[in-house]
């Protein structure tokens, strides 16, 4: 047996599920999971002493890769002076600066620990702001675990559901909460002008709109998708990259709405741990990374040439999505648009496909219905390896 397979038995005796967040646990793909030992640039290295290219990247947090050395002196400097305050720091208040400084819908922003804080908090907010209690989500849509009332859902792409959930619900709906590129249900393009569209449905509707990049944030460029698309949102919520591997999220928008938190406001809501020193040092070192142009561009150079071979190669019977540097390979003739789409993959296929590029040394995200990432870390050898591993396992 191995020894992940022995810790994983462990594991199950003491933790739910032998994990601490569903999708770990290799359930939906069957196997047991490696317990890695620790992450270096690309690499992932596990307690049998496997190495991995790892294009899970902590689900889309390392775009810089596992422990960027800016990144480890931040922490290791503020490690120094303490872990936690729970008083204000100035920290704090220079990685919200940087925040805003690249997303010009964010006037001001509340810093949480998890994007599933964030989208909660964002929802809370517009329902007070509105006085109005539904919610419209897109199908396949995620935005955490929070168990939410009143929710309405129309498929993701598709005009005339929404119009007519509006038309039904009218001065009812408080926010619509999308993920621009949705991600959770694999990577999923949004139609040309489908953004633009749900701008001018919610602010006829009077209805706060709310884009999720806890994962677009800060991977689809400096300005994530809303400045990818040029279309602003209301409300933004962001997550992991912008904890650098730590745990920290944030939620933000005009100042209309932000007034509303408290202090200033009546809308209560706050955190032990948020703002959490180490967390903003390793935001703020990550950002200060992917502000240097060449950042975005060594990336986007590499996952072009990745992309385009991957496209030419590809049986008929395996889709792939991609943009910036996420991707999903479906496995479907049928073009993946919306959450019905994704569903008509083989999900034993993929199966049989992340185990093969498992024994061949890659790490994908351990479900067909999520996205992988590329780092900037990884070299152009890096993924010629694993294009030519790809192709031969589809
Ligand atoms: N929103 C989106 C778009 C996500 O992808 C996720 C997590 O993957 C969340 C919210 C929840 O974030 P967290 O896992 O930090 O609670």
């Amino acid at each position: 047996m191995s020894k992940s397979a022995a810790a994983f038995e462990q594991a199950q005796r003491y933790l739910s599920g032998g994990v601490n967040s569903p999708v770990r646990s290799f359930q939906s793909i069957g196997g047991t999971p490696p317990f890695i030992q620790r992450g270096a640039g690309a690499y992932l290295k596990d307690i049998d002493g496997r190495r991995y290219l790892d294009f899970c990247l902590s689900w889309g947090v390392h775009i810089l890769g596992h422990n960027p050395p800016a990144v480890v002196r931040a922490v290791r400097r503020t490690l120094a002076d303490g872990l936690s305050f729970g008083a204000p720091t100035e920290l704090e208040t220079r990685l919200a600066k940087l925040i805003i400084s690249a997303i010009p819908s964010l006037e001001k922003i509340r810093f949480v620990n998890s994007g599933t804080e964030a989208a909660m908090s964002a929802l809370k907010l517009a329902r007070y702001y509105t006085g109005r209690r539904k919610i419209v989500m897109l199908e396949g849509g995620y935005h955490g675990h929070a168990e939410y009332s009143e929710v309405l859902r129309a498929p993701f792409n598709d005009r005339t559901a929404l119009e007519k959930i509006f038309a039904r619900h009218k001065n009812k709906i408080a926010a619509l909460i999308v993920e621009p590129v949705p991600a959770n249900m694999g990577v999923v393009l949004p139609e040309a002008g489908y953004l633009a569209f749900l701008r001018e449905l919610t602010a006829a509707a009077k209805t706060v709109l709310i884009f999720d990049e806890v994962i677009t944030g800060f991977r689809l460029g400096w300005g994530g998708a809303q400045n990818y698309f040029g279309v602003v949102p209301d409300l933004t919520c962001l997550g992991k990259i912008i904890g650098g591997g730590l745990p920290a999220a944030a939620y933000g928008g005009k100042r209309e709405l932000m007034s509303l938190v408290a202090p200033e406001g009546p809308v209560y809501q706050a955190g032990t741990l948020s703002g959490n020193p180490l967390a903003m040092s390793a935001g703020l070192a990550v950002l200060q990374e992917l502000q240097k142009p060449q950042t975005y561009q060594a990336l986007q150079k590499n996952t072009e040439y990745f992309f385009t071979e991957l496209a030419k190669h590809l049986p008929p019977d395996v889709r792939l999505n991609h943009l910036g540097a996420m991707f999903t390979l479906f496995f479907t003739k049928t073009k993946v648009r919306d959450y019905r789409g994704a569903q008509t993959s083989d999900v034993k296929k993929f199966a049989r496909f992340y185990h093969k590029l498992l024994r061949s040394g890659i790490y994908f995200s351990p479900a067909q219905f999520e996205a992988d990432f590329i780092s900037a870390r990884h070299t152009p050898a890096d993924l010629k390896r694993t294009l030519t591993a790809i192709l031969a396992a589809v």
